[in-house]
This record gives structure tokens, C-alpha cells and sequence, in this order.
């Protein structure tokens, strides 16, 4: 089913929000066939030559990229400066995590949050975050899905006023001294992991790619605009599936470094062998959550460090024996894991946002086990505080909240 719902408001506001001139995002970043491109960047600009160094200005702040542990699922967060965005907020039962770790960080609204796609492990945790902080701009595809996870994300949104801008490829945006580009969706998909958000952060000299749950087609479709999508740090797309990371995709990226978000033994088997096996046949360094943690990238524009040493386990997540090592001879017997970074984690916190079941009336906080436990037809996000909930005749859970 296609479906082309993108009005003219979004393509003006798109504009709007893009036409200023971004030094190190404006010229060589997009130069694609895509005829939306043409609105927000000036002909003259394909005339310019390649800018190889983006100077950043003197004393700029570093970029900060943390990539957390939110088990299977996606959640990033990035600081430059004051400047704060979010990539995804994890599965429903992680948004008062989330919410704990931007306060940990300070940060007190965010300029950006970008939610990829409207499955659960990636706007889950969202409804909570949406109510807590204020966001500038919220980036999602035109991309609606009928469940419970989405409708909370749409209240939250609306409680808080606030609605989604559905950006096009081409669209650039300023995050303090750096900036970002939207290189996806192409198309309108049928698989909802397809019909993605795709970006490439610049940060001076060095760049990131975020591919939310892109597959195969998404990566193809990227590729035949012709858009830049070379960066130093890939975020592996769809937790280190197979059907994401193809060979060409991960050619035309070539990055020194790769991310894989996902949990500790996943019945989806992520990160899949064959994805690993393309990354270390291809020289590049690895870092997974479900081994590192949270794992914290910081880039002066640059060279990136880590705070953690990167996996050399090149343990799949199938289930053959447990996890098997990937093929390459050499050192792959090594099991060693770094384990959780502790200097990465933040410290419990609990917020008033509460998860209802509608049908039992009892109310969780959102990290409680028995709310990941509720079906979608009864439950409902809350904003509301404890007492306001017990007037209107709900029981707080016994388990999470006494
Ligand atoms: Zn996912
Ligand atoms: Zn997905």
C-alpha cells in the first residue's frame, strides 16, 4: 500500500527549518537526484568545491554520542555543548531509564528527538520521555502503525502540544556545531522497519550514521540517490540482522566503527553471524551494547575515543551451541567480555509518569515487570501523579509501587 500523505505545510516547514546555510552540511552532503533537495539547498552549492576539513569554531564543545543499554531495542542520545537529541527511547518498559539518563546528563529539554520508526523497541520508552521533557523538534516518517505504543507516543505528543515533522531526504539540520541529514525513507514501505529515519550526523571531520531498522531494500533505495553516506561510525541497522548491513550498503558507508544495539540473548538471534562476519572481514572495530553496555563515543571533530574497549567476542546472538564464534581462524576462541561499563550507567531514578491497565485498574511505574506484561488493548500512559490516579479509582501495583 503506497501512501503519499506529504503536504505542502511539511514540505514548507521542511524548508523553513533547513534553508539556513550549515557550514560542513550545506554543499557536498546530498547530491542526489531526489527533486525535494532542491528546495532546501541552492544550486550553487554542487559548484562548491568538496569541503574536506569542517572547522569547527575555536573552544566548540565535543560531541558526545552515548549509546545505551536499553537491552533489545535502540536508544542513543548525543550532546554538543547545550544542544541535546535523541535517537529512539527503547522498548515501553525503558522510558524512566531513558528519562533517569538524560538527567543524569543535565539535560533539561532536548532540541531533537528523532523516533525511527514506530515499532516498540524503538518508540516505546518515548510516551515517557515526550511527557518529561520538552522537545524543539520531533522527527518521525509518515509512518502511522496501529497499536497501543504508537497511540500513547501520538497522547504524549499531544499533551504536550507538540506534533511530528515527517522529514525528506535532503533535509538538513542544525544541531549546535554540528549537523545532520536525512537520507531516508526514500520511499513509503510496507515493513515498517524499512520505512526508517535514516541520518548522517557531521561533527567537523567526523561523521556517524544512524539506520534505525533499515533493511535490505531501504539500503539499496539510499544508495540509488546517490547520497553521501560514507561515515567513520556506522549504528549497525536492525541490532546486527541479516537483513540489514548488505555488502554494497557497508562498502559505499566504509566506516571504522560499528555499534550494535541489542540484548543479552534476544530470541531474534542479534546480532546474526552473517553480519558480524561482513564487519570483521571488512576490518571494522566493534562495539555492542548487550557486551559493553552503555558505550559513550566522543568525537573533538577529528578522532573519536571510546569509552570502553570494543567486543572481540564475535559471538553471533543465534542459538546453535549457545552463540557461535565467526568464522576467521586467528583469535576467535576469545570469549572475553568487558561486561557492563558502570561508569556509563545512571543512577535509579523514578519520575511520576505511571502505565495503566485499564482493565484490572491498577497502575505501574513504567520499569515495573508487570507492566511490559499488559496487553496493548489496556494500556494507557499516564502523566497523572499517584493521587490523582487513585481518585479516579485506580490501585497503585503492589509489586513496583506500595
Ligand atoms: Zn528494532
Ligand atoms: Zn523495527
Amino acid at each position: 500500500m503506497k501512501k503519499k500523505l506529504t503536504s505542502a505545510i511539511s514540505i514548507l516547514l521542511a524548508v523553513l527549518f533547513t534553508a539556513s546555510a550549515l557550514p560542513g552540511c550545506s554543499s557536498d552532503t546530498f547530491s542526489g537526484g531526489a527533486g525535494r533537495q532542491e528546495a532546501v539547498s541552492s544550486p550553487a552549492d554542487t559548484a562548491s568545491p568538496p569541503s574536506d576539513t569542517a572547522a569547527l569554531p575555536d573552544g566548540s564543545a565535543p560531541l558526545r554520542i552515548y549509546f545505551l543499554d536499553v537491552g533489545q531495542g535502540d536508544c542513543t542520545i548525543l550532546t554538543q555543548g547545550d544542544s541535546a537529541m535523541l535517537i529512539d527511547a527503547g522498548d515501553n518498559d525503558k522510558g524512566t531509564a531513558v528519562q533517569s539518563y538524560l538527567e543524569y546528563l543535565g539535560i533539561e529539554e532536548l532540541d531533537y528527538a528523532v523516533l525511527t520508526h514506530p515499532d516498540a523497541d524503538h518508540i516505546g520508552g518515548a510516551d515517557v520521555v515526550l511527557y518529561k521533557f520538552d522537545c524543539d523538534t520531533i522527527l518521525m516518517p509518515d509512518a502511522q502503525t496501529d497499536t497501543r505504543t504508537y497511540d500513547d507516543v501520538i497522547q504524549a505528543m499531544n499533551a504536550k502540544g507538540e506534533s511530528a515533522v515527517h522529514p525528506a531526504p535532503g533535509d538538513v539540520y542544525e544541531f549546535g556545531d554540528a549537523c545532520f541529514t536525512i537520507l531516508a525513507p526514500v520511499d513509503d514501505y510496507d515493513d515498517n522497519n524499512n520505512n526508517s529515519i535514516v541520518l548522517r550526523l557531521d561533527h567537523g571531520d567526523n561523521s556517524f550514521l544512524f539506520t534505525g531498522d533499515a533493511e535490505n531494500q531501504a539500503e539499496e533505495d539510499i544508495l540509488s540517490t546517490q547520497a553521501d553516506v560514507d561515515a567513520d561510525v556506522l549504528k549497525v541497522g536492525h541490532h546486527g540482522s541479516s537483513t540489514s548491513t548488505s555488502d554494497a550498503f557497508l562498502a559505499a558507508v566504509s566506516p571504522d566503527y560499528a555499534v550494535i544495539s541489542c540484548g543479552e540473548d534476544n530470541k531474534y538471534g542479534h546480532p546474526h553471524a552473517e553480519t558480524l562476519n561482513r564487519l570483521r572481514e571488512n576490518g571494522i572495530t566493534v562495539y555492542r551494547t548487550d557486551e559493553q553496555g552503555t558505550i559513550v563515543a566522543e568525537s573533538d571533530g577529528q578522532d573519536i575515543t571510546w569509552s570502553s574497549a570494543p567486543s572481540d567476542s564475535w559471538q553471533s546472538g543465534e542459538p546453535s551451541g549457545g552463540g557461535q564464534a565467526v568464522s576467521d581462524g586467528a583469535s576467535s576462541g576469545s570469549q572475553t567480555s568487558s561486561g557492563g561499563s558502570d561508569t556509563a550507567a545512571p543512577p535509579e531514578q523514578t519520575g511520576d509518569v505511571y502505565i495503566l491497565n485499564t482493565n484490572t485498574m491498577k497502575f505501574h511505574k513504567p520499569d515495573c515487570s508487570s507492566a511490559g506484561d499488559i496487553s496493548e488493548q489496556n494500556r494507557e500512559t499516564s502523566g497523572k501523579s499517584r493521587e490523582e490516579l487513585i481518585a479516579e479509582g485506580y490501585d497503585p501495583c503492589g509489586r513496583c509501587n506500595r
